[in-house]
């Protein structure tokens, strides 16, 4: 064809099941020689199912409140870890009660107003600490928090993400979340890895102990854990300055600055949030990781015909 090459790279990228944003986007992908994967809904399905509910004893709560309690806060959400737990809810039936004041605290979890109270859900790293501060004269609340502590590290080393529910600062229960890793999952971080001389590197909001346990199921050894948005941007730009060209591939919003600040990014289109579609300088439309290597590789063979 007559089509000038990076064109008709865009072209064959949308052939592919990606759809590039610009002819230098292609460009650009075809330089990179990092890459950095989200976990949570990117090298994983991004459908997680609950899998344990764990109301604290002496919280007042039982399995059934407990989920109520944090899918009514979780409604609002479109984070996948939300969607399970809301599913969940819906599963057995349970009543949500309407929120007000909702907010995500992004890479942290959720907190809204459920009956006059606030409830909070999200990563035990994140919000179990500060609630011990809060909490360091109240006798039962340090027992709750311990109790939360030895839930949260049963479910992490079992490969799950545990996420707690807190109402007004008090812990009363831990639910475990399980997640499936995307059947080309390892296929990709295969190919990537020939592409690039080294394997991708994993960046996460999640916890250590499920982040490694999934990243060993797919050959990836280089893990950062427990990242907040602004570290994703910082282990990005850490590699930029030492001259790498980064390709960032994630899902959420808390991956948007990285996918951003990256020399590429590359969102999964199908659970993607808005705004990571929007920052994306390319969009997997079709769900498969697999896809792209190939359009990094497309687009390496269209700078060579440019150049
Ligand atoms: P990932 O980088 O793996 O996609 P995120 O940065 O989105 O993960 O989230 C990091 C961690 O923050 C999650 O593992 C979870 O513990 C917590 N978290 C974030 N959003 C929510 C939410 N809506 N509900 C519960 N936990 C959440
Ligand atoms: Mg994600």
């Amino acid at each position: 064809s007559t089509m000038p090459p990076l064109l008709s790279a865009i072209a064959n990228a949308g052939r592919h099941g990606v759809l590039a944003k610009s002819a230098v986007v292609m460009e650009r992908l075809g330089e990179i020689d990092t890459v950095a994967l989200d976990k949570t809904g990117t090298l994983t399905e991004g459908t997680p199912h609950v899998t344990d509910l764990y109301p604290l004893p002496g919280a007042g709560v039982d399995e059934g409140a407990l989920l109520a309690l944090a899918a009514s806060a979780e409604n609002p959400s479109e984070h996948p870890l939300a969607r399970a737990v809301v599913a969940a809810a819906r599963e057995r039936g349970l009543p949500l009660t309407a929120v007000e004041d909702f907010s995500s605290l992004p890479g942290r979890g959720v907190t809204a107003a459920v009956d006059a109270h606030t409830v909070t859900v999200g990563a035990p790293a994140r919000l179990l600490d500060p609630a011990a501060q809060q909490a360091h004269q109240a006798h039962q609340a340090t027992a709750h928090l311990a109790m939360a502590h030895a839930m949260v590290a049963e479910l992490e080393e079992a490969g799950r993400t545990a996420v707690v529910v807190l109402r007004d600062q008090e812990p009363v229960g831990v639910l475990g979340i399980a997640d499936r890793l995307r059947p080309d999952a390892m296929a990709t971080v295969a190919a990537l890895t020939r592409l690039t001389g080294h394997a991708p590197v994993l960046l996460t909001g999640d916890n250590v102990r499920a982040a490694r346990h999934l990243a060993a199921e797919v050959g990836i050894t280089d893990v950062r854990a427990g990242l907040l948005p602004e570290d994703k941007v910082a282990a990005v730009k850490e590699w930029e300055a030492k001259g790498r060209r980064v390709l960032v591939v994630g899902d959420g919003v808390n991956d948007a600055p990285a996918l951003a600040a990256a020399h590429s990014g590359i969102a999964m289109g199908k659970a993607g949030s808005d705004l990571a579609l929007k920052t994306a300088d390319a969009v997997v439309v079709r769900d498969e990781l697999a896809t792209i290597p190939s359009i990094v590789r497309l687009s390496r063979t269209a700078r060579r015909l440019v150049v």
